[in-house]
């Protein structure tokens, strides 16, 4: 019986992070697994959040109650409204509402589970590279069909808009588009308002489902509503749409699995029936949501002071990774590294598309034991005033060899 069973290769991301773990080397750099380190390069608990954990574990009228299926409603809430804004129509209405899910890929499933069953729709895009989990959660919950379209231009460096356009344009009636709200993962390459509207445009023409995901909101440019532009936008426009959103990086809850999948839908009618019928997909996955991070993200969020100190954090976060593209692309360029650095600095978020190839990736982990993943992405965080020279030494070497 089990004797039958093969072993498929290991998750890249996760494989790099033991590989770094297990590394007796003593100035070994983590640049693979995105999560965010201080300047001392550890993880950071936010402040804000501690704080509230202290509350909650004096607060005798807490208990270990199992939490609705469809979740906490003041989190649900209160996530709708950081993404869509909090006196959005929408939200006010009910027409916006959430879904509290296990972070954002148990976000991302219930999406891809509901589309599946409820619209029978078959064919999903993501963009080309995207994170890589996208198809593997679409083909788990039954699409048969996962396709890319292009939107990283390799010779250039930057967003492949008519390539996009062209291949949304081609994709057929009822494809789920998955779309990054912000900060691109893995280029660090957003459209611009203009492209954002142009991609919408041809959403609508031909039909297209938009499924956002957004985890990163506030970690890229430290200001969420200025991250949430695309998603508002979309919804301002009249769309029917999904937002998948995670609380792993902008409130450091990557193990306690808060997430809300947020559905924007154009009937009162509706509202019901989707309810009872996302309930039934959970009901069968893991029956109900956990309960410390939601509670941690909703405390805060529906409290105006701990929002601003939770701001506060989400700027220090995102400050220091702009320093690091900073000083990263001054290093390299100073060092007189061959090509074109710019693109350090252009690039948003958590990663940068470095541009190097799988040669160079290979001699970085083997010889400098900097971990990073073979497309090249880094993680910014895992730079700090400590090892920016270091690495920036080794990338240039491997450039020049
Ligand atoms: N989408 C993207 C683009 C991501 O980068 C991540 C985190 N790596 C996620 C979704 C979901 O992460 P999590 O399940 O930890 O919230």
């Amino acid at each position: 019986r089990f004797s039958k069973i093969g072993t498929l290769p290991p998750i890249e991301v996760f494989a790099l992070n033991k590989a770094y773990l297990d590394d007796p080397h003593l100035d070994k750099v983590n640049l693979g697994i995105g999560a965010y380190r201080t300047d001392d390069g550890k993880p950071w608990v936010l402040p804000v959040v501690r704080k509230i954990e202290q509350l909650m574990a004096n607060d005798e009228g807490l208990n270990h109650e199992y939490l609705p299926m469809l979740g906490l409603d003041s989190f649900c809430l209160a996530a709708t409204k950081m993404v869509l804004r909090h006196d959005n129509p929408l939200v006010l209405s009910g027409l916006a509402f959430g879904v509290q899910c296990l972070s954002g890929t148990g976000a991302l499933r219930v999406a891809a589970e509901f589309l599946c069953r409820q619209l029978g729709y078959t064919s999903v895009y993501s963009s080309e590279p995207s994170w890589e989990n996208h198809h593997l959660i679409f083909k788990m919950s039954g699409f048969p069909n996962t396709r890319t379209y292009r939107y990283w231009d390799k010779v250039n460096r930057c967003l492949d808009f008519d390539g996009m356009l062209e291949d949304l344009n081609n994709a057929p009636e009822n494809s789920v588009i998955i779309l990054h709200g912000c900060a691109h993962n893995p280029t660090g390459v957003d459209p611009t308002e203009e492209q954002w509207k142009k991609i919408a445009d041809v959403i609508k023409k031909k039909s297209l489902f938009p499924l956002f995901d957004v985890a990163y909101q506030g970690f890229a440019s430290g200001d969420p509503d200025k991250d949430a532009w695309a998603v508002r936008y979309f919804a301002s426009a009249g769309f029917e749409l999904l937002v998948a959103q995670s609380f792993a990086k902008n409130f450091g809850l990557y193990n306690e699995r808060a997430g809300n999948l947020v559905f924007v839908v154009n009937s009162q009618e509706c509202i019901a029936p989707i309810k009872s019928q996302v309930s039934i997909i959970i009901r069968a996955m893991y029956s109900n949501p956990p309960n410390h991070g939601a509670r941690i993200v909703a405390s805060i969020l529906n409290n105006a002071d701990l929002t601003e100190e939770w701001k506060q954090c989400l700027k220090t976060m995102a400050d220091r990774v702009r320093d690091m593209r900073i000083l990263l692309r001054n290093k390299l360029e100073s060092l007189g590294t061959p090509g074109n650095w710019q693109h350090i600095t252009s690039q948003i978020g958590m990663f940068s598309y470095t541009g190097l190839s799988p040669s160079q990736v290979e001699k970085l982990i083997l010889k400098y034991h900097i971990y990073l993943l073979k497309s090249g992405r880094i993680n910014m965080c895992g730079l700090n005033s400590r090892n920016i020279d270091y690495v920036a030494k080794a990338i240039s070497e491997v450039v020049l060899d």
